[in-house]
Order: C-alpha cells, then structure tokens, then sequence
C-alpha cells in the first residue's frame, strides 16, 4: 500500500518509505504542516524560496490533499501536495532535495448509451451503469427545450458522450457531444460544437439550443417602475421591496410570455390582482400581475409570444400596467440585469465543419448501437 502509493508520486526506493495522509486545513501553511513532522526550518525556507519558479508553496489551498513519505528511520524523506485531482507536486526533504511537478495518468473516454424512460432519466441512467451526473448534463443541454421533470414513459433517448478519468477514477461532469432525445413522439437533437467562443449544444439545423427570452411580455409599453428592493409604495404609502418591473401601457393590451414553457399559476390574490406564472424551464420561471383577464389556463402550454392574458389595474396598482416578475433558481431578480447566455446559431462560415461534425457523431452513434443510424434521427419534424 505505502509502496504503492510511493511509486503513483514517482518516488525513489519506494520499499522502505511509509505514508502519512492528510488534507490542509484552513489557515495552514506548509511550515505549519512539517515542521511538527520534524522537517527543519532551513529546507523549509529553501523550498519556500529558492524553489519558487517550480512552484510557489503560498499558493497551497485548504481542502487539497498532501502525502509526507517517512524513510526507514521515521525521518520526513518526501512531501505530496496534490494541487488538483491531475496534477501534484513533490517536496524532496533530503539534504540539497529539489521540487518537482507531476501528473497522474489521465485520458478522456467516450461512452454511449440509449434507452427508454420509464421512471426518472436519473434512473435509467443509473440502471444502465452509468453516471448520475449524465442526466445532469443532458438536463443542462435541453433546459430550454425539455423539461426532464415531465418526461413521459416511452420518451427515449440516445446518448454520445466523454468524460475526463484521472488515475481510473471520473473527474469533472460528463460532456455531452451529441444526443437525440424523442419527447412526446418529436425528436430533439442536440450536437456539441464550438465555433469559436466555447462548446455550445446546437440542433441539426444549426439552431442553438438556448432560446432568449423576450426583452418585455408588452409590446409598445414603458417601463413605469424598475426592480426595486427599496421602493416606497405609492399604494401602502410605505417602503416595501419592489421586485418586479412594472410596464405601463394602456387597459386590454395583450401581454405575452417573454418565452416557451407550462403556465403552472393562472389564479387571483388581493396584491396581485388577476395573474399568471409561466414556468420555463428547471432555472426560470416568470409572472405576470394586475391583468384585467387571463386568457390561459393552469397546466397549458403556451409559446413565446402566445397572449396569456391582457393589461389591468386589478389588485394593488394605482394604473393599468403589468408587474413583471422574473424568477431564476426560485430567488425574484431583476431581470435587465440579467446576463443571459448567447443563444446565436452555427455561423454561416462555420456551417460546413458543423455538418461534417454532425456526420462524424451520428456514425460514431451508429457504430455504439450496431448500425441503426437514423432510427431515431428519421422522426426529425
Ligand atoms: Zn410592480
């Protein structure tokens, strides 16, 4: 085991040395951590500055891992620190020792695999001896398309991806290099591609697979009151958070949702007046207060674009406007202030490696699944 252990650093006479294992601790230099192992201060003070091209020891951080190798006489011979799960650096604590960098073996795997739902994609995945996290990345793929907490029975998918291994052990999130994924009878693909500013998820047309929203639910509109968290209330006549930006326009003009997705609340309250909450995805949902009629129903299924209802002063509001709400991982933002992700399809100069790179990934498929290629891709509205 310590001999093992000697030979992953590289170390020299690996038979006689014993190991010590730990983790820094916060506020823990490396003195602190050898000198009660026994290690004097003047190889201390040559590693902390002669050694410092090879690397610097204050960058060491709370929570990595160190290894100190022991000689046969129980003197303190080597020093591990891992300064990531790839890479590690080596204090020789000999006479005159030196520093050194490493590496473990690492590689990148691809793997595919393809199934139906039936319960939750989390656990087909799993079932199938697969990662967890691959569900994970395919719900990141498809936020803006599918929403996995709806999936059905019978939706299946088809999956192509890699993953970083380090010394045989899984490092990182799976990456998603392409998939297929039939959601309700419709094919949805998704194929990894970068043209230039970082890998992005795009469909066989060259459609990114994130969508913008809308930048406002009314059209010919003005903004009548930002996101506030500090607003008096014209109403209540008090400082309260105003956590929505209210837009004015006039009694009945059509408001619509700001992007694709379920209408989870069409309800009434005495604050909110008649309102409507639309759910987009697992990130954002949005809502839309103070209408003077709803015109969608809990449950349905709107587009962005679709009218949901019509502007009104219903509930606390001194005019006809809508309050706008914009929720992200269940918190109000303010959402122009928001960075939305680039949503810009494959360029037209970039077109032709995209096609080639789609062709490469659907043989690739092919040859994981014994040839049916286009079995699921012949679906493709
Ligand atoms: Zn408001």
């Amino acid at each position: 085991m310590d001999q093992l252990e000697a030979q992953r650093f590289g170390l020299p006479d690996t038979v006689a040395l014993r190991v010590e294992t730990g983790t820094v601790r916060s506020g823990q230099s490396l003195s602190h951590l050898l000198t009660p192992a026994g290690v004097g201060p003047q190889t201390l003070h040559r590693i902390a500055t002669e050694e410092r091209d090879v690397y610097d020891v204050r960058r060491m951080k709370a929570g990595q891992d160190w290894r100190l190798f022991r000689g046969p006489d129980g003197r303190p011979r080597h020093f591990a620190y891992l300064i990531n799960r790839k890479d590690y650096v080596v204090f020789d604590l000999n006479q005159g020792g030196s520093v050194r960098k490493g590496a473990f073996p690492s590689e990148t795997r691809r793997d595919f695999v393809e199934g139906e739902v039936q319960g939750s994609l989390y656990q087909v995945l799993e079932d199938a001896g697969h990662t967890t996290t691959l569900a994970l990345a395919m719900s990141q793929v498809y936020a803006w398309t599918i929403d996995f907490s709806r999936i059905q029975a019978g939706d299946r998918f088809r999956i192509l991806y890699e993953r970083d291994w380090v010394s045989d052990e899984a490092d990182g999130m799976p990456r998603i290099l392409a998939a297929e994924f039939v959601h309700r009878g419709r094919n949805f693909p998704a194929y990894a591609f970068d043209q230039g500013d970082g890998v992005d998820h795009f469909d066989e047309t060259g459609a990114s697979l994130r969508k913008a929203f809308l930048k406002a639910p009314v059209e010919f509109s003005r903004i009548s009151s930002r996101f506030d968290k500090k607003r008096f209330h014209p109403v209540l006549k008090k400082v309260k958070a105003h956590l929505g930006t209210d837009y004015a326009a006039p009694h009945g003009t059509p408001i619509v949702s700001v992007g694709d997705g379920v209408v989870v609340k069409a309800s009434y309250t005495k604050g909110n007046g008649k309102y409507v909450k639309v759910r987009h995805n697992s990130t954002y949902t949005t809502q839309y207060l103070h209408m003077s009629r709803r015109n969608v129903k809990e449950g349905q299924a709107v587009r962005q674009g679709d009218v949901i209802g019509y502007v009104g002063s219903t509930g606390l509001a001194t005019g006809p406007h809508v309050c706008f709400r914009f929720w992200k991982n269940g918190q109000q933002v303010d959402h122009l202030r928001e960075e939305f992700p680039p949503s810009t399809p494959i360029r037209e100069d970039q077109q032709p490696a995209f096609a080639d790179a789609v062709a490469d990934w659907m043989e690739e498929m092919a040859r994981y699944d014994g040839g049916s290629e286009s079995q699921l891709a012949a679906q493709t509205p």
